[in-house]
């Protein structure tokens, strides 16, 4: 009886080491696609960058395509451009 209990105590630990391994894992991963847009965010409030595709100076809002590219446009492109692809606000 001892040994059944022993060996449940077992997986226990080890699920919850493994559920511990998971979460620290997934948690690493956030920084690094957290970091760059809080960056993009910052010069987004401070000087006025180039548009993407006309290159003008312009206030721009920044997207990500399917493909995971972040770009920053103006209104007039955001919105030629919508219409082609997904652009997702981020
Ligand atoms: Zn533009």
């Amino acid at each position: 009886m001892i040994a059944i209990e022993y060996f449940f105590a077992v997986i226990i630990v080890v699920a919850v080491i493994l559920v511990f391994a998971w979460i620290s894992r997934s948690k690493k991963k956030q920084p690094s696609n957290v970091i760059p847009l809080h960056k993009r965010r910052g010069v987004k409030a401070g000087i006025l960058q180039e548009c993407s595709r006309c290159k003008k100076r312009l206030p721009l809002t920044f997207y990500a395509n399917d493909a995971g590219t972040v770009r920053g446009l103006c209104k007039a492109c955001a919105k030629q451009i919508g219409k082609r692809e997904e652009l997702y606000p981020v």
